[in-house]
C-alpha cells in the first residue's frame, strides 16, 4: 500500500539560527522526519502551533493519532482548542538526518498598516532548542502524489522568480536547485525589508538576483512598489501581445483566494513563478499578463494578505 501522501510529524527545535534582521532559521529534528519526503523547489508544509491557552505538549498529544487524515481531525478539533495552521516552505530537508529547515519571516516590526505580528512569526522569534511541535509534510518521495509545489517550468525560455521576503525561502530553494543552462536564463527579484536581509551566499549558479531592501537612506518604500517597479522595468521591453479572452479576464481576483496557477505545463519564451502579499501579486500578475503572458506560463499566488490572519 502506498504511504500516505501527507501526514503530520511531531519534531523538536535543534537549531535556530538568526539569520538577518528579519528572518530565523529554525531546524527541526525527530527520529520520525527519516520519512520526510525531501521534494525540494517551493514544496509547502503546515506548521502546527498551540491554540492560544494550550501548550506545546497539548499538542503533540492531539496531533499524535492524525496521521495521514489530519484534516478532518483538525475540522473537528473544539474551536477553543483547535491547534493553529500557518503555511510555510520547506527551505531545506536532509531526511537521512531527520532535519529540515524552514525560514521564518519575523514580522510585526514594521510601521506599515496591516503588516501585524502573528502567532507564527511569535513563535518563532521565540522558539529555543527542545521546544516541540507538529508539521504537516509529505510523506517519502515517490510515494504518493507529490503535493505543496507549484513550481514547474517548460523545458527553455526565461524563467522570472519574483516575490516578497514570504517568497524568499521557496525562491532560494528554487535557485539552488536549477540546472546550470537553466540558471543563466533565470531572474529573481526578491523585496525584502531591509538591506542586511539580501541573504548571501545563494549559490544561484549563474542566475541574476536581485535584491530590493524597503529601508533605504530616503525612508521606507512601500510594500510591493519596488517589486512591482523591477517586474515592470523587466518587461518593458517585452512585445505585448493579444491575450486569449480567459487569459484577460479574471483581474478582478479575490485576493482573499489568490492562487492562480498553471494545470499543467506550459510553453513559451517566459515563465513567471510571483508569490507574496496578495495586493501585491496581483498587481505583478497584471503586468506580466498585460505583457502577454499565457496563463499556463504564469504561477501567481498570495501567501499572505495584509490585515488577515491565514484562514486554513
Ligand atoms: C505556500 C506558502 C509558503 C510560505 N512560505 C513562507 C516561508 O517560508 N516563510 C515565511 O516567513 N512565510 C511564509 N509564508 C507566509 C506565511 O504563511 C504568512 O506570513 C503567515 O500569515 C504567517 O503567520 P502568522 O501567524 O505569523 O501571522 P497571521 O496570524 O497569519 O497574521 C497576523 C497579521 O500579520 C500580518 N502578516 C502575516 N504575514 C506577514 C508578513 N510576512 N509581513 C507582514 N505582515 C504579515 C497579517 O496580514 C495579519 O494582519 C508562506 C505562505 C504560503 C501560502
Amino acid at each position: 500500500m502506498d504511504a500516505p501522501a501527507y501526514r503530520t510529524f511531531a519534531v523538536e527545535v535543534s537549531r535556530v539560527q538568526r539569520l538577518c534582521p528579519s528572518f530565523v532559521r529554525i531546524t527541526f529534528s525527530g527520529d520520525d522526519l527519516v520519512g520526510f519526503g525531501a521534494c525540494g523547489a517551493d514544496q509547502r508544509i503546515k506548521v502546527v502551533l498551540p491554540a492560544p491557552g494550550t501548550t506545546a505538549a497539548h499538542l503533540v498529544e492531539t496531533c499524535r493519532g492524525w496521521g495521514d487524515d489530519w484534516y478532518p481531525h483538525w475540522l473537528r478539533a473544539p474551536e477553543d482548542s483547535r491547534p493553529l495552521l500557518r503555511t510555510y516552505t520547506v527551505r531545506a530537508a536532509r531526511p537521512s538526518r531527520g532535519e529540515v529547515d524552514v525560514d521564518f519571516v519575523l514580522h510585526g516590526t514594521g510601521s506599515a498598516p496591516g503588516h501585524g505580528s502573528g502567532p507564527a512569526s511569535r513563535w518563532a522569534a521565540g522558539a529555543r532548542t527542545g521546544d516541540r511541535l507538529v508539521v504537516v509534510g509529505p510523506d517519502r518521495p515517490g510515494q504518493g502524489r507529490a503535493w505543496g509545489r507549484e513550481w514547474a517550468p517548460p523545458p527553455g525560455g526565461r524563467l522570472l522568480l519574483a516575490g516578497d521576503e514570504t517568497a524568499v525561502p521557496a525562491v532560494c530553494a528554487v535557485l539552488e536547485a536549477l540546472e546550470p543552462e537553466a540558471a543563466l536564463r533565470t531572474v529573481a527579484l526578491l523585496e525584502v525589508p531591509c538591506p542586511e536581509d539580501a541573504l548571501q551566499p545563494v549559490a544561484s549558479g549563474g542566475a541574476q538576483v536581485r535584491w530590493l531592501p524597503r529601508r533605504g537612506p530616503l525612508g521606507e518604500a512601500p510594500h510591493g512598489s519596488l517589486l512591482v517597479g523591477a517586474v515592470a522595468s523587466l518587461l518593458a521591453g517585452q512585445r505585448p501581445v493579444a491575450l486569449d479572452r480567459r487569459d484577460a479576464q479574471d483581474d478582478d481576483v479575490d485576493l482573499d483566494l489568490l492562487w492562480d496557477v498553471p494545470e499543467a505545463v506550459g510553453s513559451g519564451d517566459l515563465y513567471a513563478w510571483v508569490a507574496g502579499e496578495a495586493g501585491v501579486v496581483r498587481d505583478v500578475r497584471r503586468l506580466v499578463k498585460a505583457a502577454g503572458l499565457p496563463k499556463a506560463s504564469l504561477a501567481a499566488m498570495g501567501y499572505w494578505r495584509a490585515g488577515r490572519t491565514e484562514a486554513a
